[in-house]
Order: C-alpha cells, then structure tokens, then sequence
C-alpha cells in the first residue's frame, strides 16, 4: 500500500472544518429508537406535499427521458419565472436547491482574503460554504432575535464582498420591512453584494414584507434566493433559484454548474409555479397549527419564538439534544438547535393536526 499523505494535502480551513452529519433514513430511525411512526417536523417541510399539477408532472415523467440530459440552464423554468414575476429569464439562475445558488455567488465574487457577513444564528450554509472556501465567516450576533442591520454595516471591512440575510429568518421567523431594508440598501449603496434569502417567501403573511425580486430594479447589487423545497413541497428533487439585475446574474452564471438540476424537478418545478390554491390550503394550515402551538406550549409554561414560515423555536428546561433524543422515541422528530447555537431550543415544523397533537402528547412525556 503506498503512503498518504493527507495532512499536507489539505489546506487549514478544510482540516478545521467539521463535517455536517445527516440524519438516519426513516426506516432506520424507526429501529434504531423503537418507535412506531415518525413525523418528521425537522426540516420545514411542507406535509401537503406537492401540488396536484406537480403530482401530475411527475407521474406523467417519461422514464426514456431519464437517459437525456436535462435543459442545462432550466429553460422552461427561466420562462415561466420570468412571466410570473415580470422579469427577463436570463435574470434567473436555477441550482440544485437554494443550497447550491449560494456556492455559485460565493464562488463568483470571492478571492482569497474576502470575506462575507451574515448572522450568528441563521440558516447556517452561508457560513459553511465561506469556510470551507477558504474565506471568513463575519458573524453578527441576533438582536431582539433579529438581523442587526447596523451591526452589519459597521462590520464592512474593504474585503467584505457578500452580506447574506435571511428574510424572514430560519430559525426565528424575524423579517425587515421594505423600509428597513431599503435603509440598509441605501447604506450599502451598490458597494457590496446583498443576499436576501427568501426560502420562505411564500407563507409570509405580514403586509410589510417586501417583495425583494421587485427591489433588484432599484437596487442591482441585490440577490435574491428563493427554493421549491419548502412551500412547494419538492424538496427530495433539490431545486431552487436566484434572481437579480442582469449583469449580477450574468457574472455569477460563469461558476454555475451546467446539468446540475435533473429533468424531472424541472418539470415538477413548472408545474409547481401556478398553484396559487396550494399557497392559500398550505398558509391556512400553518395559520392553524401556530395557533394551536401557540396555546399548548403557553400552558406547559414554556416560552416560545413564532413569528414568519412555517416553524416555531421553543426553549426547553432541557438539553436540546436530550430531548431530541427522548422525542424520537416517541416518534417525534424536531431540529435540536444547538447547532444554530441556541443550546436548550428546539425548532419544529409548523405541520397538520394530528402531528402537532402528536408533538404536544409527546413533549408532555419528555418534559422535566
Ligand atoms: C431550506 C432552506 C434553504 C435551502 O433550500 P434548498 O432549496 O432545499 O436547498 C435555503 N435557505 C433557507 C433559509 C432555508 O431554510
């Protein structure tokens, strides 16, 4: 066997980097704590599934066209996204999930010595793809649970090149209004890269929200990430998308990777577009199930933080990995937080009645 030599091959930020480890399939779950079901309330997904016309898109799928390459810049997507919204298709750049886009615009603008700013509990991809980069993560802390916009701007150093919001904020559902975003836009004045993450765009309920695909008219060096995964209900086929000015698209497009995104999301991502009717039953019952989390965990006498999307962060008497554990076992999965460093919180997805009966009943057990 010929030696390795494996410590001088890797750079620094990739020895310190620690893997993220995904959870067990379903079916080894359910074994391994000994459980009868399990409702997965850990990834904000959405439990009505797809729309019916995406259903249909994917049942209808040619199985011959598995053996094609799939439109390698998702042409018909582009299209349809560009009549919805008004916009020019090439201003849109479809990944493999939203997680994929944010590779795409870290690659494109960042050299050695840049960094990026974004919070220190928010959707955590940001910060791990800056890091095992090989670029700094500059991270402000949450106020009042939400983005800190003058933190943000008081961190610009001359090797800033993104700062990255999440909007409204996974995991505490916190927003900035139009004019508190426009402010920020105002600040920054076209000299750095705006990311508004709008994974959850679509449940949001509040009238001041702002429509950040119509801001890139006024501000160009904005960009936008929006995702199927999440109200859609297609996550398992990874399919999301960025939008911005021409040229900000037009640059980022160069480190995008062609075919990355198979046919069959494609399709179902089309179909998906025009189901207003999905957008209407899946906000009711979100709407729904926070109400009656809402009550439930004021009387267990536990504090809550519930504001946009379709999830809820709850701080526990205990240790967050603990009852993770001892959820499971009763067929309950949430997110334990520690890794968005809220240690003692849980996030659960907002989901259908008898799963949040389920998780009450449970969280009854476990508790202290
Ligand atoms: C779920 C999520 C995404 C990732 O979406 P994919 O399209 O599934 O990669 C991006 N940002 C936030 C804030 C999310 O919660």
């Amino acid at each position: 066997m010929s030696p390795l030599c494996l410590d001088n091959l890797l750079p620094d930020y990739i020895k310190r980097f620690e893997a993220y480890i995904p959870s067990k399939p379903d079916p080894e779950l359910v074994k391994l704590y000994g459980c009868r079901q399990l409702y997965r309330l850990n990834n904000n997904e959405n439990p009505l599934g797809p729309p019916e016309a995406a259903r249909e898109a994917i049942a209808e799928f040619p199985a011959p066209r598995a053996a094609v390459y799939p439109s390698g810049d998702a042409y018909y997507l582009r299209q349809k996204l560009a009549e919805k919204f008004n916009m020019e298709p090439d201003q849109f750049l479809v990944g493999n999930g939203a997680n994929e886009v944010i590779s795409f615009v870290i690659k494109a603008f960042c050299e050695s010595g840049d960094n990026i700013i974004t919070a220190d509990k928010t959707f955590a991809v940001y910060e791990w793809v800056a890091e095992f980069s090989g670029f700094v993560a500059s991270l402000v802390p949450l106020k009042n649970y939400e983005f800190d916009d003058q933190g943000m701007l008081d961190r610009i150093d001359d090797r800033t090149k993104i700062l990255f919001i999440c909007n409204p904020n996974n995991p505490t559902g916190t927003y900035w209004n139009t004019g508190r975003l426009r402010r920020f836009m105002d600040e920054i004045n076209g000299s750095k890269i705006v990311v508004l993450d709008e994974a959850y765009f679509e449940f949001v309920e509040a009238e001041d929200y702002p429509n950040g695909l119509s801001l890139t008219r006024e501000y160009p060096n904005l960009v936008i990430f929006r995702t199927f995964s999440k109200m859609y209900g297609l996550a398992g086929l990874r399919i999301g998308y960025l939008a911005g000015d021409l040229s900000v698209v037009d640059a980022i497009r160069r480190t995008c990777i062609v075919y990355s995104v198979n046919s069959l999301a494609q399709v179902a991502a089309v179909a998906a577009l025009g189901a207003d009717d999905h957008i209407v039953r899946t906000r009711s019952m979100v709407r729904q199930g926070k109400e009656f989390l809402k009550r439930e965990l004021s009387r267990l006498g536990l504090t809550f933080v519930c504001h946009e999307g379709n999830f809820i962060m709850i701080k526990l008497p205990m240790s967050d990995t603990l009852a993770y554990r001892k959820l499971m076992t009763q067929g309950v999965m949430v997110r334990a937080m520690t890794s968005f460093r809220y240690p003692n919180h849980i996030r659960v997805t907002v989901s259908e009645m008898e799963a949040m009966q389920a998780f009450i009943d449970a969280l009854e057990k476990i508790l202290p």
